[in-house]
Order: C-alpha cells, then structure tokens, then sequence
C-alpha cells in the first residue's frame, strides 16, 4: 500500500453524500485557484465512492430520529483518454500508470436500517476536470431540520428561519450568504442577553455597549452569556471575516465547524434551562412534601 492510499481521507463518506454543497464545481485542473485542496477533497470523494463502508449514520428524516443507513452504489463509465484521468492529477508519482476508466456520473443510495421504506439519494456528475454534486435527497438543510427543531422555541420564529436559510443556503453552495445568517444568530444572542440584565438599564452602561467592539460587548455581559461564547468570540471574527473577506469556496468549507459553534451555544442555553426548570420542580416538590409530613406528623 503507498503512503497516499493509507493517509487519512480529507472527507467522510456523510460529508461526502450527504453535507456536500449542490453545484459547487470543484475543479482539479493546475493552477485554479485553491485546486490542491479541492482535488484532495474530489479524490477522496472518488475513493470513498469506490471504497463504501457497510454503512453510515444520519438523521433520518421519516424516522425522526438518528438512524443507520445501508449504501448501494450505481454509476455510468465512460473511456477517458489517456492522460487525462483525474486520479493520475492526484498522484503524479503514478503517472506512468493507465487509468482507462472514469466515472461520467455516479449516485448513491441509502436505506434506512430502522424502515427500508425510508431513502436518501446523492447524484455526483464528474468529467475530465471537474466534479459536481448535481442532486440530493433530503437535502443537508431537510437534515439539519430535524436537529435544528430543537432550537426553535428557543430562538422564537424570526431568528430559526434565519438559522434555516444558513443552512439552506448553505447546501445550495452559497457560502457567504450562509455566513451573513449564522452572523445575524450569533448577534442575537449577545443583544438577547443585552436586554434580558438588570445592568442593561444603567445609562452609562448602554453607552458604552453601543460604541463597543463586539468582541468588547461579550466581554461586558461574559458572565450572563454562554460560556463556549465567551470562550469562542473567534466565531464572530470569522464570520465577520467571511462576509467582507472571504471567497465563497471559503465560507463553505469552514461551514460546518461555524454552524457547530453556533450549535454548541444553543445546546449550552437549552440545558442550563432544563437544568434550572429541573431544580425548580424539585424545589416545588420537596416543599410540598415537606408540607405533608409536617401536617401528618404527631405530636409526642
Ligand atoms: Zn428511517
């Protein structure tokens, strides 16, 4: 085995079929811009193509829930001419040898291991120097959705569409429009803890929020904000980034690390309120409890 087909593939078979961005034309020809990083990624697709595991994990959208996937793999062949084959584009040092074979387009379909009733489909279109995913189904923002669901009382009916468009976007192969939204998330969750402190009232206070950095604002209201926020105002940078400096192949590949900061501050708010509404109905109960065996208890 050489060292190339052992190395760690830059993506997963689930980033691969199911998280890829529709229409995003990844070239492989020298010379275009961030092609070295993008024909890594369209090569390790090929190869995980070719290379299926048993199966893969995702939430299943009819199932409602996380669930197994079984994969079965179809593809149309075609001759490619000699020389040309974009896996010796990958690997010089195999150049000598001939790969007469090339994928005109290739699909994957997978089926539920919980309900074989329950499919997902992905269509990859690939020619001599580019690769193109051409089709999904669900697609990545259907199966966000399911996860998504849980933010949606959370960040009332306004800011969850926006957190849907990021997503939607985003698997439509629009990167830093996708980014403008997780940045608008980001915002309304430090204004939201803004209006929500006592300090907030203080004249002073409000003054010197409005004129501050928004690295500045967390650090005014840290101790009323999530803690992976506080900790991670990096995220902001980035996007911030993204949107003003930042190619769209960019924004879409740093994506999902982006969208999984955003998750983990929501996931942080929604379990310290669980946390606390636990420990009041506990409070509650005990009291009453206490209540009981005070009026039961007799006297000696
Ligand atoms: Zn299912």
């Amino acid at each position: 085995m050489t060292a190339e087909s052992t190395r760690t593939p830059t993506i997963t078979h689930k980033q691969f079929y199911l998280e890829w961005p529709l229409y995003k034309r990844v070239e492989f020809s020298p010379g275009h811009e961030s092609s070295v990083e993008n024909t890594k990624i369209a090569i390790d697709g090929i190869e995980r193509f070719k290379n299926p595991p048993a199966d893969i994990d995702s939430y299943c959208v009819q199932c409602n829930k996380e669930s197994s996937f079984k994969l079965f793999r179809t593809a149309q062949i075609i001759k490619a001419p000699q020389g040309l084959h974009p896996m010796r584009l990958s690997n010089p040092a195999n150049s000598t040898k001939t790969d007469k074979e090339l994928y005109e387009y290739f699909g994957i379909s997978m089926e539920c291991k919980l309900n074989s009733s329950h499919k997902m489909y992905a269509l990859f279109l690939l020619d001599l120097t580019s690769i193109l995913k051409i089709g999904q189904w669900p697609s990545s923002s259907d199966l966000k959705g399911g996860n998504e669901k849980k933010y949606q009382r959370l960040l009332g009916s306004k800011k969850y569409s926006e957190l849907k468009s990021a997503t939607r976007l985003f698997s439509g192969g629009v990167g830093i429009g996708s980014f403008v939204y997780l940045r608008r998330i980001f915002e309304g969750l430090v204004f939201d803890a803004y209006e929500r402190v006592p300090i907030a009232r203080d004249a002073i206070f409000r003054q010197q929020f409005e004129i501050a950095r928004m690295d500045e604002r967390i650090d005014m209201l840290r101790e009323y904000l999530p803690e992976f926020l506080t900790a991670n105002k990096k995220v902001y940078a980035i996007l911030s980034k993204g949107i003003h400096e930042l190619s769209d192949d960019e924004c879409l590949r740093y994506f999902e690390v982006l969208y999984c900061g955003i998750e983990a501050i929501l996931d942080e708010i929604i379990e310290k309120e669980e946390r606390e509404n636990k420990a009041k109905k506990a409070e509650y109960a005990l009291g009453k409890i206490r209540g009981t065996l005070k009026n039961s208890s007799k006297p000696k």
